[in-house]
């Protein structure tokens, strides 16, 4: 019995006519020739049904079909039915089939209360680990619907003209997630957080505490009102070397709080402005973008009183990672 490419799949596999036996990603052998099989895409589909009716049917020789992976909807276990040297069929197009990982998702495109958190997430997981294992850049190039496939000359994707995984897919959410879980995965590498309560975080008494907000990041955030005048809060990050860092902010949202933040990170190519609206996104870390950042141990994170929005203006903690 196979071995579960990913750590985190249980294996299911497939009957052996369901997908063609590869050596992905070098090459395919057809009729004693070598084709090239590199692995460039992921392809997203709906199974139209259980997640263990895919698992099965993929294991039925009457079926023709498989995929890569099987993602389930209440918890987001993943089965997997192919190994991901080999060619499963999937997409309705060989080139297609010939060159991605084809990831099926519990559920029915015309309901989104299929597409669970645990889903999104731990299908997310597994992406930006095939983005990092073959690597595949994490854009929307490479990250597809079966619905974007080719091969269909109405709407759809493939011969069968697909239409998974339909409307109801968050594409800008899963394609954030990606990034999240690529850049989690990458613990090893130099990370730091600085709280608001770190002798590292600086204010003026315009600036007061509170632990209201139960989204806060440890004990409390700092707050203030907009106000036109040069007053910043100011995370101070050490940065080992110069080199790529992700830059990140956190903040406990609510409606009352500002909707045009201006967050400025000092990047070898001088300040850059970041605006995030603080009444969404609240209790996680979102990412202010990856700089290019000089060397040093300096207040280079900071946190404008000056906005364009309304309502109270939220420091709390910022964390900085190499990638
Ligand atoms: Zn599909």
């Amino acid at each position: 019995m196979a071995r579960p490419d990913y750590g985190r799949a249980t294996w299911y596999g497939a009957a052996s006519g369901n997908y063609m036996a590869a050596s992905r990603p070098s090459h395919y052998t057809y009729n004693g020739t070598r084709y090239p099989a590199p692995i460039n895409k992921v392809i997203i589909h709906v199974v139209q049904g259980s997640w263990s009716s895919a698992l099965n049917w993929f294991r039925d020789s009457r079926a023709g079909v498989s995929a890569h992976y099987t993602v389930r909807s209440s918890d987001g276990a993943v089965g997997q039915s192919v190994e991901e040297k080999d060619i499963a069929y999937h997409a309705g197009w060989w080139d297609y089939n010939r060159t991605s990982v084809g990831i099926e998702h519990e559920g029915y495109v015309s309901d989104s209360k299929w597409f669970t958190s645990n889903m999104y997430n731990s299908s997310a997981r597994l992406t930006a680990y095939l983005c990092k294992k073959y690597k595949i850049p994490m854009d929307r190039k490479h990250i597809v619907g079966h619905n974007e496939v080719p091969g269909c000359s109405g709407a759809g994707g493939g011969v069968g003209c697909h239409t998974d995984p339909g409307v109801h897919w968050d594409w800008s959410r899963y394609m954030r997630l990606v990034k999240q879980h690529a850049d989690a995965g990458n613990s090893t590498t130099y990370r730091q957080i600085v709280d608001n309560a770190s002798p590292r975080f600086r204010a003026s008494n315009a600036w007061k505490v509170s632990s209201w907000n139960n989204q806060k990041f440890r004990d409390d955030y700092h707050y203030t009102t907009p106000r036109q005048v040069n007053d910043t809060a100011r995370f101070r990050i050490r940065i080992p070397k110069k080199g790529r860092y992700a830059i990140f902010a956190r903040w406990p949202a609510d409606a009352g709080y500002n909707n045009r933040t201006n967050f400025l990170v000092r990047t070898a190519n001088g300040w850059q402005r970041i605006v995030v609206n603080q009444r969404r996104n609240g209790g996680r870390w979102v990412r202010l973008g990856t700089f290019t950042m000089d060397a040093g141990d300096r207040p280079w994170v900071r946190v404008r009183r000056r906005t364009g929005g309304r309502g109270y203006i939220i420091a709390d903690a910022v964390m900085v990672r190499a990638v």
